[in-house]
């Protein structure tokens, strides 16, 4: 984000506290209790005066995702999955199928992380098709940032990862995660790919209700 995409808008509904900050880079100790969208999108501002950030203080959902994406303007280049659990990556899923926009979606979870771009106008399956089983899996869902722990470097690496691929999409209209889903491990200082394909059974994005813009 520091690099400069040109606009950056970041949704999210939470504080910050005072255990995001060994890994939530963009805000200091006297930000605690402050809205994390907004105060993130002011960092940035000051860090690159450049590019143009907006921070919104809200939930995302399939409902307000039209209005909260300004989509009457015209829908976004990119769909950039930050979150840490698994309800709001399937939401954020399902809108990236609705409205056929890009998805490239980060997560973390101790010292392991997984990165993919999912390219619904491509029809290259979607989150879902993936992840299908663990979505519906309301114990994998307690397997979150804040109570699993992540070391702060696993955050740091895979956001460092999805700059990189989405410079590169954006920049160079590159996806170098085509059906990839790509895995580093840590522990074992590995990273490797793994291939998936779109699950013609996908309830989400085999026969999606679709919202061209
Ligand atoms: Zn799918």
């Amino acid at each position: 984000m520091r690099a400069g995409i040109g606009y950056v808008h970041l949704i999210d509904d939470d504080e910050i506290e005072a255990s995001n900050l060994q890994r939530q880079t963009l805000f200091l100790p006297e930000d605690v209790g402050q809205s994390k969208a907004l105060t993130a999108a002011h960092m940035l501002a000051r860090i690159n005066p450049l590019i143009k950030t907006r921070g919104t203080v809200a939930r995302l959902d399939e409902d307000n995702a039209y209005e909260l994406l300004d989509m009457a303007a015209g829908k976004p280049d990119l769909l950039l999955d930050c979150t840490d659990n698994f309800a709001t990556r399937d939401i954020i899923n399902r809108i990236s199928v609705r409205y056929q926009i890009p998805l490239l979606s980060a997560s973390a979870i101790a010292m392991q992380g997984q990165l993919a771009l999912f390219e619904p106008q491509l029809d290259t399956g979607c989150y879902h098709c993936v992840f299908g089983s663990v979505v519906l899996d309301e114990a994998a869902d307690e397997r979150t940032c804040a109570n699993s722990g992540v070391l702060a470097s696993t955050t740091a690496v895979m956001g460092n990862l999805q700059a990189n691929t989405a410079l590169q999409y954006l920049g160079l209209t590159k996806n170098l995660l085509t059906n990839k889903l790509l895995i580093w491990d840590g522990s074992q200082m590995q990273q490797r790919l793994m291939g998936y394909r779109k699950d013609p059974q996908c309830p989400v994005c085999s026969s999606p209700i679709v919202n061209p813009l």
